[in-house]
């Protein structure tokens, strides 16, 4: 099968040739329609996140059809289309995982990271980690749902039932959280690069009410704050913007170092905290929630040959939505 891999961190994504998998117990063999490109990819590809699978098969937003199932594979028939998203297996015994957190399972694995994932004709995954996917998305635009999705959908809900969100960062994940929290009826505000008036616009398209640079203090202030960027720094001016008892909620893997700030932007119990991974109570409940709330996903699609170039986009920022490869 065709496959695009990751022989070294820090280096370009080459074509390969690679044997069918097989699926094993509990597995499936699944024919990738779609796979969205998202910014963990980039951080695996940069080197960033310290020990992925070497070589790899990079992405973990994967829509496909069930081609094959391994032994006792029960839980989707062939011809299924099914979801893939970055939790692809965790333990089952340890104490997160025995109290409805396997997000951090001490043993987790990864797809795209330590479990080859999506840019490739075909991938093997966990059947417990698949989901069905709702008929009114096509592949491609399902795609983004798995992770930009439901990672943004589970920093939303880390912010609680406040009103008025902020997001930093207006990217794959924010186009689907704008929606969502629009749907919730809270009110949004949008941050984004200085002077970038293309995401700004972007963005107030998606109802945020008001949009703007992320140095600039807001009209007013935030109930919460979900950073979506991977610039800590921003950690600091989302504290300034958010009022008394509001929350930082640090959405992604990877971030810069967030510099010192003075203790009175914490004051009056604010709270900073990270989202990490998901569980697939996150996914069931997004991906029922997703047609319920008329979300739809804007995408870029290239060849699965152009990985490379789909990466370097993303890192430009030169995105409106989600890129997703095609094999
Ligand atoms: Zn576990
Ligand atoms: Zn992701």
């Amino acid at each position: 099968m065709r496959a695009q891999l990751l022989t070294a961190p820090r280096r370009p994504l080459v074509a390969a040739e690679l044997p069918v998998p097989r699926p094993g117990p509990g597995q499936l063999l699944i024919a990738v329609r779609a796979c969205a490109v998202c910014r963990t990819d980039l951080h695996v590809v940069d080197g960033e996140l310290a020990e992925p699978k070497l070589p790899l098969v990079p992405g973990h937003e994967i829509i496909g059809t069930v081609v094959e199932k391994g032994e006792a594979a029960e839980r989707f028939a062939i011809g299924d289309r099914v979801g893939v998203p970055w939790l692809g297996w965790t333990c089952g015994i340890c104490e997160y995982c025995r109290s409805g957190r396997e997000n951090l399972c001490d043993r987790a694995r990864f797809t795209g990271y330590q479990i080859d994932g999506g840019y490739a004709e075909l991938t093997v995954a966990d059947e417990r980690y698949c989901f069905a996917i709702d008929p009114h998305y096509g592949d491609v635009e399902a795609a983004p749902l798995m992770c930009a999705g439901l990672i943004g959908y589970r920093t939303l809900r880390m912010a609680g039932d406040a009103r008025l969100v902020g997001i930093y960062g207006f990217g794959a994940a924010a186009h689907i959280v704008a929606q969502v929290a629009r749907h919730q009826g809270r009110r949004l505000f949008a941050f984004t690069r200085p002077g970038d008036v293309a995401a700004q616009d972007f963005a107030r398209s998606l109802g945020a009410e008001w949009a703007g640079d992320s140095t600039a203090p807001p009209p007013e202030p935030l109930d919460a704050a979900l950073i979506f960027a991977p610039i800590g720094a921003l950690v600091p001016a989302a504290l300034a913007a958010t009022r008394k008892g509001g929350t930082v909620v640090c959405g992604g893997i990877h971030m810069s170092d967030i510099p010192s700030f003075p203790y009175r932007i914490l004051w009056e119990e604010r709270a900073v905290r990270s989202v990490a991974n998901l569980t697939r109570r996150d996914a069931e409940e997004f991906l029922a929630l997703a047609p319920d709330a008329g979300v739809r996903t804007e995408t870029v699609t290239y060849p699965l040959a152009e990985a490379n170039r789909a990466l370097a986009d993303l890192r430009r920022g030169a995105l409106q939505g989600a890129a997703v490869l095609v094999p």
